[in-house]
């Protein structure tokens, strides 16, 4: 980090300035230059508001020159993380796929697509029983009736489960899931993400809908700071000016993440474009661009589907895309989790 004086600084000030620094445990650098004077701080500066040092009267700016994130950081753990869930692995080469209704409707409804994802390879159950809604007036999800069917489906398919978190107060409901979910909205939900950082189940943290990549490596260090290390990306397309689709998917933040952080990074085409015959051309974007999986929303009557009908694939739409990245994993040299 470097802290930028200004011409009037007066030598008392900056002497103060550089221990305070020094008390903080880091080393420091002064360099008087013929126009610019600074200090370089040296050590570990994560814990450093820079709003705090900006503020002093004697400071005309300060920069950082290294990453904020630490835990999150390849240069800090260079090998990538593995994560097993019920004998299932992300990261290290495997490829994930997670599939299921956007929300958790009726028996019927869920045991039936659990198991036609389950036959088209799927390695995952997704389904929502705590919806985030813009409309208070639309369908919330069934709840805790939600979480009980899809324990349900998990039991007749043996597959593991993943479900979004709402509100701590719900935590206990969450025994039996396998992958917590912290959707978009609730990327930069501080006190949710440290309580999360406390318990020892997977956490599949979505990328906000305007948030950078930097913001959401620092969201995972919130969690990461707790001592659960258990971390999945998710890119699910980000707010941009274009109306065309319901989000822009950011491919390039799959091999810029998998550059900077050791974190498994898989890629939500559903939400990222709001429209059914994009999600497998982005599908096949994201195993090419090094993606370690995939979540695809899948419905048997996207029609009458009580949430994101129109971007949901058939089982026989999804069957079809299995297919495709089923074949394309194989070239990328990944393998197929099944
Ligand atoms: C979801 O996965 O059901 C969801 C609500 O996604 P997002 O948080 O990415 O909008
Ligand atoms: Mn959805």
């Amino acid at each position: 980090m470097i802290v930028i004086l200004k011409p009037e600084a007066n030598q008392t000030a900056v002497d103060h300035l550089i221990h305070n620094f020094e008390e903080m445990g880091l080393s420091t650098h002064y360099s008087q230059g013929a126009h610019t004077t600074l200090i370089g701080l040296i050590g570990d500066t994560s814990k450093i508001d820079m709003d705090i040092i900006s503020a002093n009267e004697i400071v005309a700016s300060v920069k950082r020159i290294s990453e904020p994130y630490k835990a999150t950081n390849r240069k800090f753990h260079p090998n990538d993380t593995i994560i097993e869930i019920n004998g299932k692995k992300f990261g290290e080469g495997f490829f994930n796929v997670i599939a299921g209704p956007c929300s958790i409707e009726s028996e019927e409804q869920l045991i039936s697509i659990a198991k036609d994802v389950k036959k088209s390879g799927a390695s995952f159950l997704r389904g929502g029983a705590f919806k985030p809604r813009t409309s208070p007036y639309a369908f919330q999800g069934l709840q805790n009736e939600g979480l009980k069917l899809l324990s349900q489906a998990k039991k007749e398919t043996g597959l593991p489960i993943v479900t979004e978190i709402m509100n701590l107060n719900h935590i206990d409901l969450f025994n039996d899931v396998d992958v917590i979910q912290v959707g978009a909205r609730n990327m930069q939900n501080f006190e949710m993400l440290k309580e999360l950082g406390q318990c020892d189940k997977p956490i599949l943290l979505k990328r906000g809908l305007s948030n950078t990549i930097e913001e959401w490596l620092m969201s995972a260090e919130y969690i990461m700071a707790g001592g659960n290390n258990n971390i999945i990306l998710c890119e699910r397309g980000i707010r941009t000016f274009e109306t065309m689709t319901r989000n822009t998917l950011d491919i390039s933040a799959i091999p810029l993440l998998k550059k900077i952080s050791h974190l498994p990074v898989i890629v939500d085409p559903s939400h990222a474009t709001g429209i059914p015959w994009l999600v497998k051309p982005l599908a096949k974007a994201a195993v090419v661009a090094g993606a370690d999986g995939v979540m695809i929303e899948v419905h048997n009557n996207p029609a009458k589907a009580l949430c994101d009908g129109p971007q949901s694939l058939t089982p026989i739409e999804f069957d079809h895309v299995m297919k495709i990245i089923d074949s394309m994993v194989a070239t990328e040299l990944k393998k197929m989790n099944r």
